[in-house]
């Protein structure tokens, strides 16, 4: 099986005595054990991969490690002693720190004043901020990085952010780092960046415990591995001696074909139970994005818009929401053509837009969540031009608690909101205007990963309840975790569509490269990303 990124060494410690020692685990929540008998056993000067299913126990485990929770039994020496951490502070104390992918930064600090936060140098007992920014410069630039670190750390990407926690557990001269899915939410780039780091440290000795979902990454970074399942340690083994198929198999604690074959058939059952058509569109075209496209989408099914940035997806979504005019073919709502001259007309007739563009056409930052949240729906509710305040507070702490809004108070300007929790926003400002059909433009462009994966957990619930649904998403992944079949488009024109079992993230790749005709034949590339979609686990509301 095939393996990215450079060969990777055999482990420079093999045979010492471990670093960290972690062995028969065990912890319950409320009479569930969660952890039974877990091992982790991890050297100084390696990169150690710990991977399992959504819910197999890996960040129990680290959060034991750290003392966020404490076991029920069994044993952890850390440097040969025995260890029982009672606060994330003292692990931290003692040398192990934790990145996290929502970071433990102080946002509107500078970088510098990030890094060594609580242990800044000092002269004559004044904190000495000269030398906290050479040092923090010098620091960040021995990973290759050159930054501002007199800027907020809130002013730069995710990717940076994380460098900039990394940093600050080698100025604190961590012995061990853990990185729980702090990758997830990174592009390649960012990714190589932050992985040319880990190396780093790695080779000053430091211990990393990497989790990860991404099978390519592990490979191309981790020394040796650990796999769980249902809360137990399944296999410990060197990278180099587990293939993909193993590794997978191992933590599926199945074979490759039954994988695929419960990914297929969640999605054919679902297309099973879908209901009417709710809108159709034949050949429509509108120059120049847009030259024939067509498509149906049923109530209760997800239909995802598939094709690479500038292919027209976002014109053709305009023209669905009457935003353009449509220059040939029909539009049909419920099995009757109709002419959509604005958006209003589109909301008459039970569509919802949300636009890829959130703070273009989304927010109207200076107003409250409240005024954001009822925009659409304000007509139904103003009597003689008042509003009924009453309702709308309904409305609004319906939403807020059913989509897990994050925020102080509706009163507060969503410009104040994360991204993820703005778009939650905008998501029940058209909730609240119960249309039947919601269109979706990259609804999870620009959000964290935690909110990411809400998102498509409302959206796989919206579609249980019986909405239909057409989203874009230029992330594969985020498409094929919530559709059940795919629509591909190419310059304008529709060029596959791939139902059910037929939809996956490499035949969806198929289409855009080749279009309907094309081969099929990424045959691995498609077990991959099938087993990939697996280990989400979740996905399909299973
Ligand atoms: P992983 O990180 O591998 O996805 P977790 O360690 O988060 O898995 O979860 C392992 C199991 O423990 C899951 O079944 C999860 O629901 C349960 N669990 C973890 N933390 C808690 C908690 N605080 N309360 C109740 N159950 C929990
Ligand atoms: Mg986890």
């Amino acid at each position: 099986m095939t393996q990215s990124g450079s060969p990777t060494p055999p482990s420079p410690s093999a045979g010492r005595s471990p670093l960290l020692e972690m062995q028969d685990i065990q912890i319950s929540f409320g009479g569930v054990p969660a952890l039974r008998n877990a091992n982790l056993s991890v050297a100084a000067g390696e990169v150690h991969a710990l991977i399992g299913q959504n819910g197999a126990g890996k960040s129990t485990m680290i959060k034991i490690l750290t003392g966020a929770y404490r076991r029920a039994g069994g044993s952890v020496r850390f440097e040969g002693r025995e260890i029982d951490f009672r606060t994330p502070k003292e692990a931290r104390e003692a040398g192990i720190s934790t990145i996290y992918q929502e970071i433990n930064l102080v946002p509107f600090r500078s970088v510098a004043e990030n890094i060594f936060l609580g242990r800044e140098p000092r002269r004559y007992g004044l904190i000495d901020w000269r030398a906290v920014q050479r040092r923090a410069a010098a620091l960040l630039e021995s990973f290759g990085l050159q930054i501002d670190v007199k800027k907020p750390v809130r002013s730069y990407s995710t990717a940076i952010q994380q460098m900039v926690a990394l940093a600050r557990a080698v100025s604190s001269d961590a012995k061990m780092v853990i990185m729980d899915e702090s990758t997830s939410s990174l592009d390649e780039r960012e990714v190589e960046l932050l992985f040319s780091v880990v190396r780093k440290l790695r080779d000053d000795g430091r211990a990393v415990i990497f989790v990860s979902h991404r099978l390519d990454e592990l490979y191309a970074l981790c020394d040796r591995v650990t796999v769980m399942r249902d809360g137990q340690t399944v296999a410990q083994s060197s990278m180099a001696e587990m293939d993909k198929l193993q590794l997978v198999t191992t933590m599926l604690g199945r074979t490759l074909a039954a994988v695929v074959q419960d990914d297929s058939t969640a999605r054919e059952a679902n297309l099973a139970r879908r209901g009417a058509q709710v809108m159709a569109a034949h050949n429509l075209s509108a120059h120049p994005k847009v030259s024939d496209v067509s498509l149906e989408v049923h109530a209760g099914e997800a239909v995802g818009l598939a094709g690479l940035l500038g292919s027209g997806r976002t014109e053709t979504m305009r023209l669905m929401f009457g935003a353009d005019p449509l220059e040939h073919g029909t539009l049909a709502v419920g099995g009757e053509t109709v002419t959509l001259k604005s958006p209003q007309d589109a909301i008459a007739r039970g569509f919802a837009y949300l636009t890829e563009d959130r703070k273009g056409d989304g927010i109207v930052p200076e107003l409250s969540v409240r005024d954001n949240l009822t925009l659409v729906c304000l007509r139904t509710l103003a009597k003689h031009g008042v509003v009924d305040v009453k309702k709308q507070q309904a409305i609004v702490e319906r939403f807020i608690a059913s989509l897990g809004i994050k925020l102080r108070s509706p009163d507060q300007p969503i410009r104040e909101l994360s991204g993820g929790n703005q778009q939650k926003v905008l998501l029940a400002r058209w909730l609240a205007a119960e249309p039947s059909l919601l269109l979706l433009d990259e609804p999870t462009r620009g959000i964290d990963v935690g909110a990411k994966a809400d998102v498509a957990k409302i959206v796989r619930e919206l579609r249980d309840a019986g909405l239909a649904v057409l989203l874009s998403a230029s992330e594969l992944e985020e498409l094929t975790a919530v559709a059940d079949r795919a629509v591909v488009i190419r310059d304008g024109r529709t060029v596959a569509e791939l139902n059910g079992a037929q939809m996956s993230e490499s035949s969806i790749m198929d289409a855009i490269a080749y279009g309907s005709d094309g081969p099929s034949q990424l045959v691995e590339a498609a077990h991959t990303a099938h087993i990939e979609d697996a280990l989400e686990g979740d996905r399909h509301g299973a």
